[in-house]
Order: structure tokens, then sequence, then C-alpha cells
């Protein structure tokens, strides 16, 4: 039995991306574990993180200087008694409970406010003699002072569940005392890599071999991305061998093949899924590099789908469009599969250094050198041999997006830039 051809749908790219965000806004998100807070960086968050107490649980002077009732420094110079000084940390028996016309406390950064006092004085702005400070500026009601609370109520949410884990989402979670997180379980990431002429990378090559990259490049963007890779052997181009591994694929939470989806004779990716019963959602997308992208999804025990389907991506087996289709395409469902919460695709933007001349009909990710300083970046093509070109692609750190319908981008131009 064999199955019809598959449809050929090439979208643009932003039609391809929207339709992979839709599939990955259905996803539900997978089991969790709990881990310690130092080693939650990069896991996604799946409990509430609430406010034990307020922030800042007492009024907070962010200032050294003098705590003072704000009316009492209507004419200046002011000269108050000094009746306390308060430390960060302070004991609560150690803190005057209230404070009289023209009293004031010497207090430090981070210490509490105490009762009665509206405002902090900057220390810059007064001169101590004994227990009595001359004040020379004016401060407003609330000035130098957070109060209790102000930062986040006693109950109320600080972090959501499909929150990526980063310093300052850790920082907050410490700060109300979560030693533990729960987090999503990392998804499984099957990659196949497909190509008679690939052997593996501790293999001597014959003269027309190539050693395998991609499984490697996919692990790392895989890991990076937050999932935990599972390489698969390297797969000939004959459909058995084929249909065999990518069952084996399809076990895993997500599977990426490279190689083997363009036009030619023995690429047959499309064919082998579509004899599985597979669905597919594109076929192509108008990129450079990387047009031949496949998106689809697939049950495991094919045609009879005894398990649920598995999502798939056919990456296009030239190393650089490996890399590009992961990150356009692949990255936001496998972001999905994390449990993360969905996010938009943005780009930095830099002036073109150098002008670049192309032809229209394909958004394109082109490998390039970021540079420049601070508010001046500048962007520059590498020179490079195509997306099989590795070692041009070492050099450049970024791509640089030249949108579809322009013939000649001018120097000074503004760029989009793909961090890499
Ligand atoms: P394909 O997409 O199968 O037509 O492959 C396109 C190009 O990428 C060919 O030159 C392949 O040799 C090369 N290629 C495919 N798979 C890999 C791989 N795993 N590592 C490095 N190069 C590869
Ligand atoms: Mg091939």
């Amino acid at each position: 039995m064999s199955a019809p051809p598959v449809a050929s749908t090439v979208l643009s790219f932003e039609d391809a991306r929207r339709v992979v965000e839709d599939h990955a806004a259905r996803i539900l998100p997978p089991g969790t574990e709990t881990v310690d807070l130092l080693d939650a960086a990069g896991r996604v968050l799946a409990e509430p993180v609430l406010a034990d107490r307020d922030l800042p649980p007492f009024p907070r002077s962010t200032r050294d200087g003098y705590a003072v009732r704000s009316v009492d420094l209507t004419n200046l110079p002011a000269t108050l008694d000094v009746i306390a000084e308060i430390r960060a940390g302070e004991k609560r028996e150690e803190i005057p409970t209230s404070l009289g016309p023209g009293q004031t406390v010497s207090i430090m950064t981070g210490a509490p406010v105490p009762t009665g006092a509206d405002a902090v004085v900057m220390v810059e702005y007064t001169s101590r003699r004994g227990n009595r400070v001359e004040i020379t500026r004016t401060v407003t009601q609330g000035e130098n002072v957070v109060p209790r609370g102000a930062e986040a109520a006693h109950g109320s949410g600080l972090l959501s569940p499909g929150v990526r884990l980063n310093e300052v989402a850790v920082a907050l979670a410490a700060s109300v005392g979560k030693s533990r997180l729960e987090v999503y379980r990392r998804p499984r990431v099957a990659a196949l890599t497909t190509g008679d002429e690939i052997v593996e990378v501790k293999a001597v090559p014959g003269p027309t071999q190539i050693r395998n990259s991609n499984s490697y490049s996919l692990a790392v963007q895989i890991r990076r991305a937050g999932g935990q890779p599972v390489l698969l052997p390297i797969a000939p181009d004959e459909p058995q061998a084929l249909q065999r591994l990518i069952e084996k694929g399809l076990e895993s939470d997500l599977l990426l093949m490279t190689g083997g989806v363009s036009l030619g004779r023995y690429d047959l990716v499309e064919e082998v899924l579509s004899e599985m019963a597979a669905e597919f959602f594109f076929t192509g997308a108008k990129i450079q590099p990387g047009r031949p992208v496949v998106f689809g999804r697939c049950g495991a025990g094919a045609p009879a789908r005894e398990t649920p389907a598995t999502y798939f991506f056919g990456l296009p087996g030239n190393p650089i469009s490996t890399m590009v289709t992961f990150e356009l395409f692949a990255r936001p469902l496998l972001a999905a599969l994390t449990g993360q919460s969905p996010e938009k695709l943005t780009f930095l933007h830099a002036r073109l250094k150098r002008e670049i001349r192309i032809k229209t009909g394909l958004k394109r990710f082109l490998p390039a050198i970021l540079s420049g300083e601070f508010e001046n970046s500048e962007v520059e093509l590498v020179a490079w041999q195509g997306s099989g070109d590795i070692a041009a692609t070492a050099r450049a750190n970024c791509y640089a997006v030249i949108p579809a319908d322009h013939e000649t981008i001018a120097v000074g131009e503004w760029v989009a830039v793909l961090p890499r």
C-alpha cells in the first residue's frame, strides 16, 4: 500500500511561525518535579509563588540619613533632636514607637522607618552636632521610603506557572522563602539524522562521507530550550530502516529529523511519514536557509495510532538550515512542551555596515557579525558558501534577517537581527 504524495504547503515565514504557535498554544504542560532553588535556573515554574508576607515587610528607608516628619522641615535650616539610631535589621524593641514634633532618628539604608516619620532626608543634606542635627533641605511626604507592602501585599501572586526561571525569578522565590520549587519535567526530544553519506563523529569518514554534526548542534539547542536530547542512530536513505527509527523517535515528546526533506530522489522522510498516516501542517516556508522545513504530527503505533500523536519537524539537512529552522520553528513548540507560557519572536535591530544585494522572494536569515558599542550596533553579513558552511557561521555571532521584498539594503539602514 502506498500513501498518496504529501500535498505541498509552502507558507510565508510569518504564517509558518503562526501555525507552530497555534499548535504550541494548545499543548498541555508535562508532569512536574521538585528541585532545589540552586538547580532551578532555566527550569519552568509549575506552581504559583506568592508573597509570604508584605514586601517590604516594614516601611523601608532607601537612604542613609534621618527619618523625619516632613512638616518639621517647613522652615530651613531646621534643627532636630536625634532620639535614636536605626540600623538595617534593628531589633523591634530598639525602635522608637513614635516620633514627636522636632524629633528625628538617624537611619541606615534598608532599615525600618519608625512610626511617626514620613520621609528620610539624605545624610548629605545634614550636619550633626552631638544629639542635634541641622537639616538644609526639605523633603516631600514619602520621600526615600518604600511603604510596607508597596512591592507586593501578603498573599499576592509574584510568579505564575509557565515562567522560565532566571536570576530575577530565583531571587524573588528566595525572598519569599521558597528553597525548593515545583517545576515541569524536561520533555524528551529525539534527534534523528538521515542520510547514507552521514557517519558518526568517531568514525573515519570515507572520501565522500560527511560526519554527523546536526545531532550535536541540535542537542545544544534542545538543551538550551529546556529539553532533554535523545540521540537516535543515523538513519539510512532506505524506507524500512527509516520508518523503524521514526517510530522510535515518536516515543519521545517531540521528534526532530534532519535531512531527507528536500526534493531529491532519496529524500524519503515525508514519504515514510505519509505511509505512517502523519498529518502535515506545512511542508515548506519561504525562507533561506531552511526552505524545505516540514511540520506535522504522527501517532507512534501508526496507522493504528495506539499512543497520542507526537509532533515532528523535518529540518533540512544542511547544518545551518538545521540550526536556523530549529530556532525559528522547533523552539516555540519545544518551549510549550517544557510548560513555558507562549512568547512571540522578536528581533533586535542594528544598522547595516556593508551593502547587501540579494534576490527577492525568500526571507533570509544570514550569518552575520553584530559589532559596535552601546547604542551604536552595526551588523554585516559574513561571506559564506551557503547553508552547509559551518566554518563561516562559526565566525558570525548572529543572523541578519533580510526581508523577502528588498533587492538592496543600503549602508546605515536598520536591519533586524536574530541573536544566537
Ligand atoms: P539533505 O537535506 O538530506 O538533502 O542534506 C542536505 C545536506 O546536508 C547534504 O549535503 C548532507 O550531506 C548534509 N547533511 C545532512 N545531514 C547532516 C548531518 N547530520 N550532519 C552534517 N551534514 C548533514
Ligand atoms: Mg539526505
